[in-house]
């Protein structure tokens, strides 16, 4: 009776097991280790779903594992070496399992090992839990985390993730990592608004990958910087080719076509000691170098870049104690009238200089885009201007004459609040005539609230500064742009008057054009970087009314100016 009541406790608790693992959904395994071929047993739930029902238990275990995923086989191998040597006495591992319809299915299968008294392993037994749902959310959120949400290109992470795929186990890595940044591109945000921005770096996106080989990795990094890794590129000239058809590209956006111009920065790695992070720095360096010394090219890094980035550190560092230690001052080159045949001098342009007790003498076209970046251009600017207004207000030869001391003016200083309220002080304060101050700005002021800038400028013009287009030429500026400046004076760029004295003289033919739309227009003209007589010569028979450059004068300091122009624009 007894005997009978267990055997059917025991059938009870069989059946409950049995629809208690049916309902949750595990499977459970329990494998003969002693037999060949290892046979096992399935719960039928499981043998359902894999399509394995219509076999005899138990079920050989190669049919079973034929149905794992190849890309998971290496690892569920060598696990299970592990399992049975001992090594490990649990045994857990997800893999991809096909099911009965031919879908992939990931499974989380965990087992122990029963052993006899010897250690020899005689039994496996183990669940299988179906974790698709789980794992495919988790591969949505590593799809996230590794992507950019705009361009569907890899994001950072999954740049440098894909990188240490390709070269594991101290494989050298070789190939060329290129860091592509647009040019400008704030420009278009500001002006179309964002939605045009991102169509435009869309197409961009777009515009990479048919540029690239099939084989590239590709990112987005930042805003508008992009990533390229080029395995097996190891060629400079076949590196720069590549660029090529990045450097100018037109792309559509919904507001019309824009050009993209980007700079680009190669690092060429041939298995050099370093991690990826250290070549993408090193090609980073390479594009700096690329915005600095030409924009819309690309260049290979070169270790003396690390130099050149050292030393625009050590300016950044130094620049905002110059001015308090009277490190800066400034020179004055004179702008002559050209149309006598003995030249006058009209005005002067005040350029400012840095003598660095570490670093010598440095270039403004160094430390001005830096003292920008840094907006200490805002306290160096008014410096600047204060110093020229009192220098000219002090000038004797210049009183009742209606020469004008110019001063360059960075877009950051007319974007400050007050700026004209300022200039007005200090005008006041050194005593100068609004009419003797001139500003030079460049068409950069177009790139950030236009409407601002144009307002600023007009209050300036009201007081009665006079307005300078400095470097006009070098950017992207046109006739019908220039209209809506209020400006009086335009300042064709060195690069231009470079090329005039040429004996195709396309470039003259361009000069003698601005000359007379600029009379039309109401501007004087001021050709800048005058460096020989021929240029001279040719200026004045186009009717070109007023230079500057080396030929009549270099950039001075105070006291030459005091000696050498006993009476000016008289
Ligand atoms: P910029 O305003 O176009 O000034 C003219 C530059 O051309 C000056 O260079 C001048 O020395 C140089 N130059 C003049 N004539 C000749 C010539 O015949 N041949 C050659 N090769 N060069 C000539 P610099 O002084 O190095 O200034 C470079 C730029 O730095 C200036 O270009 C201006 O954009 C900026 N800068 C200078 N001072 C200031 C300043 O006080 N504030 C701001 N915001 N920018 C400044
Ligand atoms: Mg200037
Ligand atoms: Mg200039």
């Amino acid at each position: 009776e007894e005997l009978k009541a267990a055997d059917a406790r025991l059938a009870l608790s069989e059946e409950r097991f049995r629809l208690a693992t049916e309902m949750s959904e595990i499977g459970l395994m329990d494998s003969d280790l002693l037999q060949p071929g290892q046979p096992f047993w399935l719960s039928y739930n499981w043998l359902y779903r894999l399509g394995l029902d219509h076999l005899p238990l138990p079920i050989e275990r190669d049919t079973y594992i034929q149905r794992i995923h190849p890309q998971e086989q290496p690892e569920r191998t060598k696990k299970f070496a592990a399992l049975l040597a001992g090594d490990s006495s649990l045994y857990e591992m997800e893999y991809r399992i096909r099911d009965r319809e031919e879908k992939w299915l990931w499974v989380l299968v965990r087992g122990s090992i029963i052993r006899d008294e010897c250690g020899k392993p005689i039994r496996l037994i183990g669940t299988m839990t179906d974790i698709s749902e789980l794992k495919n959310r988790e591969m949505q959120r590593y799809y996230q985390a590794t992507h950019d949400e705009l361009t569907s290109l890899l994001n950072r992470r999954g740049f440098m993730e894909a990188i240490a795929m390709r070269f594991t186990d101290r494989q050298p890595v070789t190939g060329a990592f290129l860091v592509v940044d647009i040019d400008g591109f704030r420009f278009i945000n500001d002006v179309h608004g964002q939605e045009v921005g991102d169509e435009f770096l869309q197409a961009f996106a777009r515009h990479l990958k048919d540029s690239f080989p099939q084989d590239t990795v590709l990112a987005r990094f930042g805003a508008e910087e992009y990533l390229a890794f080029c395995p097996e590129l190891m060629d400079a000239a076949a590196a720069i080719n590549l660029f090529q058809p990045l450097a100018v590209v037109l792309l559509q956006t919904s507001a019309g076509s824009f050009a993209a111009r980007s700079s680009g920065g190669f690092f060429l790695c041939g298995g050099q000691e370093g991690t990826p992070e250290s070549y993408l720095q090193k090609a980073v360096l390479a594009m700096h170098h690329a915005k600095i010394v030409e924009k819309s090219a690309c260049y290979i890094y070169e270790p003396s870049m690390q130099a050149m980035a050292v030393r625009r550190h050590a300016i950044r560092e130094r620049l905002s104690q110059a001015l308090q230690n009277q490190e800066l001052f400034l020179q004055y080159q004179p702008i002559y009238a050209i149309e006598a045949i003995t030249e006058r001098v009209i005005g002067f342009e005040a350029l400012l200089r840095w003598r660095s007790p570490s670093l010598g003498m440095v270039s403004p076209a160094e430390f001005i885009p830096v003292a920008e970046e840094t907006n200490l251009i805002l306290p160096i600017g008014e410096w600047v201007m204060r110093e020229a207004c009192q220098f000219f207000s002090g000038l004797d030869a210049q009183k009742g004459s209606a020469a004008t001391v110019s001063v360059n003016v960075s877009v950051r200083q007319l974007l400050s609040p007050g700026f004209s309220n300022r200039v007005r002080s200090i005008l006041q304060q050194c005593d100068l005539p609004p009419g003797q101050l001139g500003i030079e700005v460049t068409e950069s002021i177009m790139m950030t609230d236009e409407q601002h800038n144009i307002a600023v400028l007009n209050e300036l013009r009201a007081m009665g500064l006079s307005i300078s287009l400095d470097d006009f030429g070098t950017g992207y500026s046109s006739f019908t742009y220039l209209q809506k400046l209020p400006i009086d004076v335009l300042k064709v760029d060195k690069s231009l008057i470079d090329e005039i004295a040429q004996p195709d003289r396309n470039a003259l033919l361009l000069m003698e054009s601005l000359v007379q739309m600029s009379r039309l227009l109401g501007y004087r003209i001021v050709a800048e970087g005058v460096e020989n007589s021929d240029q001279l010569v040719l200026l004045r028979q186009i009717g070109c009314g007023a230079c500057q450059g080396y030929l009549l004068g270099k950039p001075m300091s105070a006291e030459a100016v005091r000696e050498q122009y006993p009476s000016i624009g008289s």
